[in-house]
Order: C-alpha cells, then sequence, then structure tokens
C-alpha cells in the first residue's frame, strides 16, 4: 500500500512509519518538526519507499499533493502532551481540528482511506472505568479540557465523513510509552521519570501518586494502528488501543527504581506547582479493550516491565552516545 503519516517524525509517528517500511509499503512523511524530531527517523531517510517532506498540514497544496499519491492517511500530527496543550488553547485547538478537518475534506474528494490517532483524553474524568468506546465523555470546568475537546470534536469531524461513506477508522491510545518519547517538561511520565533517574534526580510523582493509568508499550500500540488501517471490518469504528495492566503512578515510580537497579529517591509534588492552580488530574484510566480484540484480534503484548526495560536500555544508550538527554 501506499501510506501517508501526518506526523512522521513524531514519538508515534516515527514508530509507525518504521513498521510500515517493514510490511513492505511506500510511506509519505509529513512534519512540520514543531514536536518531532528529525532524528527519529534519519535511519529511514535512505530508504528507498521513505518520502519524507518537512511542512506544515496548514499547506494545503502540499498535503494535497502527498494525498494524491496514497492510499490510506495515517492522521497523527497532533498537539500532544498536558503541558502544551494548557499552555496554548489556540493551537491546540487549530492543529487538532481545524487542521483534521481539511483533511478530512481533502480525503472525502480524493476518495482516500484515513486513520485518525485519538486519544484515551476524550473520556475525560469519567468515572466508569474500564472506558468503553461507546461510553459517557465527562468534562469539567472551562480552562483545563481543550485537548480532550479539540480531540473530541476531531472525532465528531470524522464520523460525520464515515457516515457519508469515506473509509475512516479511529483509534484511541491510553498512555503511550517507549523509545523516542518526548522526556522534556512536555512528555508523559515515563519518560519524565526515566530522563529523572538517568540524571540522578528525584522522580517527581504529582499528588499522592494514587491516580493510575494503563501504560501501553509503543510497539503494541504501532501493531493495533496498522490493523486497524488495514481492516475493512474496522472502518467506521472507535477502537480503543491499550494495555491491560492498571497501575498507580507512585507504583509506576517503585517499578521503574526496581528495573533500572538504580537507587533513585520518589518525592511528593503538588499537581499546582507543575500545571498551575487549575489542573484537574484523571483518578483512573483504564481501557475496555474488547472491540478491539474482536475486530483486530489485538492484544496487547509487551508487559510493563518489559516494555521499561527496554525504554531504559534505550535513553541510556542515547544519553551515553551523545552526553545528554
Ligand atoms: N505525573 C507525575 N509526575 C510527572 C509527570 C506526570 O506524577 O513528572 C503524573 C500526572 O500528574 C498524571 C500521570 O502522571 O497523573 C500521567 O501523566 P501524563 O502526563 O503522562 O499523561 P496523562 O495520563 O495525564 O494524560
Amino acid at each position: 500500500m501506499n501510506c501517508l503519516v501526518t506526523g512522521a517524525a513524531g514519538f508515534v509517528g516515527s514508530h509507525l512509519c518504521s513498521r510500515l517500511l517493514d510490511g513492505g509499503n511506500k510511506v509519505w512523511g509529513i512534519d512540520d518538526l514543531s514536536k518531532g524530531k528529525l532524528e527519529n527517523i534519519e535511519h529511514l531517510l535512505t530508504n528507498p519507499s521513505f518520502f519524507f517532506t518537512v511542512g506544515s498540514l496548514a499547506d494545503e497544496s502540499l498535503l494535497f499533493e502527498k494525498m494524491q499519491k496514497v492510499d490510506i492517511v495515517y492522521h497523527m500530527a497532533a498537539v500532544v502532551g498536558v503541558k502544551q496543550y494548557a499552555e496554548d488553547p489556540v493551537k491546540t485547538i487549530e492543529v487538532n481540528t481545524c487542521q483534521t478537518l481539511s483533511l478530512l475534506k481533502m480525503a472525502w474528494q480524493l476518495k482516500k482511506k484515513v486513520l485518525f490517532a485519538s486519544t484515551s483524553e476524550v473520556y475525560g474524568k469519567s468515572r466508569e472505568v474500564p472506558f468503553k468506546e461507546e461510553a459517557d465523555q465527562v468534562y469539567g470546568a472551562a480552562g483545563r479540557w481543550c485537548y480532550a475537546v479539540s480531540k473530541s470534536a476531531a472525532e465528531h469531524l470524522c464520523l460525520h465523513y464515515a457516515r457519508q461513506g469515506l473509509p475512516l477508522v479511529i483509534v484511541r491510545y491510553f498512555n503511550v510509552y517507549g523509545p523516542k518519547a518526548d522526556n522534556s517538561a512536555y512528555g508523559g511520565v515515563v519518560a519524565r521519570f526515566i530522563k529523572q533517574l538517568l540524571s540522578n534526580e528525584p522522580l517527581t510523582v504529582h499528588g499522592d501518586g494514587s491516580q493510575s493509568r494503563c501504560f501501553t508499550y509503543i510497539e503494541d500500540i504501532v501493531r493495533g494502528t496498522v490493523e486497524a488501517g488495514s481492516r475493512p471490518e474496522a472502518e467506521g469504528k472507535i477502537l480503543n488501543l491499550g494495555s491491560r495492566r492498571e497501575i498507580s503512578i507512585l507504583e509506576l515510580a517503585h517499578v521503574i527504581l526496581q528495573v533500572s537497579e538504580i537507587k533513585g529517591e520518589i518525592i511528593f509534588l503538588p499537581h499546582s506547582e507543575f500545571y498551575g492552580p487549575n489542573y484537574e488530574d484523571i483518578p483512573r484510566r483504564v481501557p475496555d479493550l474488547s472491540a478491539a480484540e474482536q475486530i483486530l484480534g489485538y492484544h496487547p503484548r509487551v508487559s510493563l516491565e518489559d516494555g521499561l526495560q527496554r525504554t531504559i536500555n534505550w535513553y541510556r544508550q542515547k544519553i551515553g552516545g551523545s552526553g545528554n538527554g
């Protein structure tokens, strides 16, 4: 197949490109490098089946030119990361919602299949775990939920085009981690804890650390994504992609210390110190995976310990190789 990956130099996008190329596909990639990094795809640039362009999705003629060449668009480009979207709601909605609408209009015109990468964040602070795809989405006061709203609105747009007959599938990712994840203050907790650990800093647990997540190794996410993009049965569906192991953030910190065999320290910080005064955390986030299991044959394979070990090894090598993390 000929595939277009938006956000190709990002964390998930770059792993997806590798997997699609390994599967014998031709891959066109676009990334504006606002968050994605060229080093994530450097090893692919010499692959004769990979065609990468630095550019923005706001450049509609570029998108049109690339979309014409392919059978399917994996739409991964987005503003992600709690701190990032809290700081910049305009960009979050512009990129995640408005640019998705432009892309969908173009896909409709050109009759191209779309896979939209959405997020478990759309369930908001619902307490009805595990989250089924059709579950209520529960948001709180204005000012905190713009990422959830931006992706949820984009899902509405996707569903509209799917109802009109566009072949389209939506996947919702649950706390993805692994090599190449952003380990800056704008990244997820696993990458941040590993960076802190390898820099001999204490692991900063927010609140009392009882909030829980189901961390999903990148390899499982990418396998599920490619299955979702390939199987006609998935068209018109929304599918959770995650893992089954629910773990509190405090326990996660302990597992990371254990797996790394480094004697690190754990400290507790109020959420407000990191996110500002109006932040509201999600107490539990757990996927119901039965739809993905049934439709895609999806089963997460990589255990948390194994995934953490591989991720820690990768960051260790990176730091060893470049002298910085
Ligand atoms: N978290 C933490 N310490 C950090 C970064 C995050 O305790 O240095 C917590 C955060 O408050 C949240 C959980 O880890 O409860 C997961 O945060 P992340 O940003 O990875 O993703 P989220 O699931 O909140 O979208």
